[in-house]
């Protein structure tokens, strides 16, 4: 389990991307919101999340491995 500076419990990070992170989070806090404003919002910032644009690709520099930025962040290189 990697160490986050989150205080709240999050699932296993690895795999995830950033984006089904945010959904997560939002997803959880609407479940535990009592306000029907706060839930609004909520429900209004989980709707943005869909339209935002995909994510580009980014390409290792050293392998040329192609993906995620946070993916290629961590992906073993083959030249390290
Ligand atoms: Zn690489």
């Amino acid at each position: 389990m990697r160490e986050t500076d989150e205080s709240i419990p999050t699932p296993n990070t690895d795999g995830l991307t950033n984006r089904e992170r945010l959904r997560w989070h939002l997803t959880s806090a609407l479940a535990s919101a009592e306000s029907p404003e706060t839930k609004a919002h909520l429900r209004g910032a989980l709707a943005a999340c869909q339209y935002l644009p995909p994510t580009p690709l980014v390409e290792c520099p050293l392998c040329g491995k192609v993906g995620l930025p946070e993916r290629i962040q961590v992906h073993e290189c083959r030249q390290s």
